[in-house]
């Protein structure tokens, strides 16, 4: 089932030179306080964002899985440490970057979000990705493709409405289970190094 695309760009659009602690507060403290759906009744910690508050480029995973529930923080288990080392070869420093997930409560058993989970949870990534104000946003999948409400391919590149670049690549958990999947990532972000280093 595909989600009928908002337009995530009048949020982009605006202008923002530098959101306030105090407005990531403001919307971290919604994102706790979130009973929209069923997934707040079986979770540990929602999983907000790890990296810089103005990043120039930001990562949307799909979903906490378990260890990111145990600790709140998001991409710290298996597929973390590919998406690290993926950080790592970028050669941005720790400023450069954010990670952030489509949803912010784990899905029992790690499924699939389902599309109305995504629709339910999607006002906050449009807060996160407004307030990071990003010049690269970093797809990291199809569940982050689908929340984002625009068809990308695989190491497409695309400009948004108010000239942003959307890429969408693999999520680092399925280079997990297809190996020969991560060559073609690497030439992805190969590819692509100009957005971020220059
Ligand atoms: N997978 C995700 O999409 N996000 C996480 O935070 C961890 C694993």
């Amino acid at each position: 089932m595909k989600l009928i695309p908002v337009d995530l760009n009048s949020f982009l659009e605006e202008e923002d030179g530098g959101s306030t602690n105090s407005e990531f507060d403001d919307l971290n403290k919604r994102i706790l306080a979130c009973r929209r759906c069923d997934l707040h009744l079986t979770v540990t910690n929602k999983v907000i964002s790890k990296g810089s508050n103005h990043p120039k480029v930001v990562f949307i995973g799909e979903a906490p899985g378990k260890n990111e529930d145990e600790t709140g923080v998001p991409f710290c288990g298996r597929a973390g440490k590919l998406l690290d080392k993926m950080i790592n070869y970028m050669e941005m420093k720790d400023g450069d970057w954010a990670v952030i997930n489509t949803l912010k409560c784990r899905p029992p058993e790690n499924r699939t979000p389902t599309t109305k989970e995504i629709e339910i949870c999607r006002p906050f990534l449009t807060e996160q990705l407004h307030l990071m104000n990003p010049t690269v946003i970093i797809l990291l999948g199809n569940t982050a493709e689908k929340a984002f409400g625009e068809s990308v391919g695989w190491g497409e590149l695309k400009k948004t409405k108010d000239g942003k670049m959307l890429l969408k690549i693999f999520h680092p958990a399925a280079m997990i289970y297809k190996r020969e999947r991560e060559q073609e990532q690497y030439a992805f972000l190969d590819k692509y190094k100009y957005l971020w280093t220059e």
